[in-house]
């Protein structure tokens, strides 16, 4: 695709990136096929394709409106595209820019910015988060379904391995995913123990910046990420193996910090470090002898959701269903499984509307062949799933810690 980016644009980092991408697209539209939004709302603006235009004009200087807001806001950075485009254009890192320059130009209303703001402070703060879901929780009785399924029930977990090992890793705690379902991290430190392996905690780090960096307040977003660097840097010196990441929504972005500190003359170096050493847990394990939980999963039916910023943002396919088959739990058959459940982040309160439709299609697909229980690997997209899901909903390393 050819380009003409005004001046403006030109001569920034981010400018220049966005221009390296937008020639990468030869304009196919084969991703089209595989968009969630425009599977469900049939116009080419709400499709990939529509979208890369509507950021070339931006770009390019013409006007930009609160049109070209909507359809950027309805898509869900899934990054399905991604997936399915054989040139390797870099939507997700498009889209990231695009917002970005078309916040600063067309500005929201009173209630939005309130709303948006409210979701950055309260999300990356598990302290405010966590006394926010206490009060929830009493007054749960008193509120309409359509709030009630949204506030989880207090999850049991169990201790923390004390057991020390020469192999050490480093997790990363998060902000949620602590005060919605601490029983991720315990049983993948308990499940790593076994293994073997000391999992750490580094008590300052926190959200990833995700939360800020999606809501296009990308200062925000960085400096909750140097702020983690400088968390887990002394245990990168004391030689931790990995940075663990047990939500995938976190990891696709931690493992994008060499990108988007690449300009940060104090940082870049250390991202780049950091993001090099950050895995999944799905990717440690494939890793290690599973032999020791070989009989876990007594053949239980199990329907995994593939996170789309596991399978589309960190191209990690079939890597914890075969984990799954490993220690003896049967995985159903899923439709669509490259589609969106329409968690996205803050998507679900932003775009209620086609979240809830996504959310429908996805159970229904999770659920054709009758599993006894849905496995996933993002906080959100568990969460989003259990609001209506009527089979528990866990994370996958749950399923190997017993
Ligand atoms: S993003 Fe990729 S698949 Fe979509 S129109 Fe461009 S080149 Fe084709
Ligand atoms: S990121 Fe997802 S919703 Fe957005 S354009 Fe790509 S496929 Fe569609």
């Amino acid at each position: 695709m050819q380009t003409n980016l005004i001046e403006k644009f030109k001569n920034t980092p981010e400018g220049q990136e966005a221009e390296d991408i937008l020639r990468s697209c030869v304009h196919c539209g084969f991703c089209t096929a595989t968009c969630p939004t425009y599977q469900l709302l049939g116009d080419e603006l709400d499709s990939p394709r529509g979208r890369i235009y509507l950021m070339k004009e931006v770009l390019e200087g013409s006007e930009v409106s609160r049109k070209t807001q909507k359809h950027l806001d309805r898509c869900l950075t899934c990054r399905s595209c991604e997936t399915t485009c054989p040139s390797g254009v870099k939507y997700g890192r498009l889209v990231d820019i695009g917002r970005h320059i078309v916040e600063q130009k067309v500005g929201r209303s009173f209630g939005e910015n309130i709303l948006r703001k409210t979701l950055r402070t309260i999300l990356p703060n598990p302290k405010l988060f966590a006394s926010l879901l206490i009060t929830g929780r009493v007054f749960k009785p008193l509120l309409p379904e359509k709030m009630k399924c949204k506030i989880p029930a207090k999850q049991t977990t169990g201790s923390w391995p004390t057991t020390t090992h020469t192999r050490k890793m480093v997790v990363l705690d998060g902000c949620v995913q602590p005060v919605t379902a601490p029983n991720t991290n315990s049983s993948t430190a308990r499940v790593l123990d076994k293994l073997g392996i000391q999992l750490l905690r580094a008590s300052k780090a926190g959200c990833c910046g995700a939360v800020s960096h999606h809501l296009s307040a990308h200062e925000e977003g960085l400096d909750y990420m140097r702020r983690n660097i400088d968390s887990w840097w002394p245990y990168v010196e004391q030689g931790v193996e990995a940075i663990v990441m047990t939500a995938s929504g976190c990891g696709v972005v931690v493992k994008d910090y060499a990108t988007l500190l690449a300009h940060d003359t104090a940082y870049a170096e250390k991202a780049k470090k950091i993001s090099s050493l950050t895995k999944d847990i799905s990717e440690i394990l494939a890793n290690e002898n599973l032999s020791s939980l070989s009989h876990i999963g007594n053949k239980k039916k199990v329907a995994f959701h593939s996170p789309c910023t596991l399978q589309h943002g960190q191209k990690i396919t079939n890597v914890v269903e075969k984990i799954l088959v490993s220690v003896d739990y049967q995985i159903t058959n899923v439709i669509d499984p490259h589609l969106c459940c329409g968690s996205a982040g803050t998507y679900s309160i932003l775009q209620s509307e086609l979240s809830q439709q996504l959310l429908t299609n996805k159970l229904n697909s999770l659920q054709i062949e009758s599993p006894e229980i849905i496995a996933t690997a993002n906080i959100g997209c568990q969460m989003h799933m259990a609001t209506k899901a009527k089979i528990p909903v866990k994370h996958w390393i749950e399923l190997l810690d017993s």
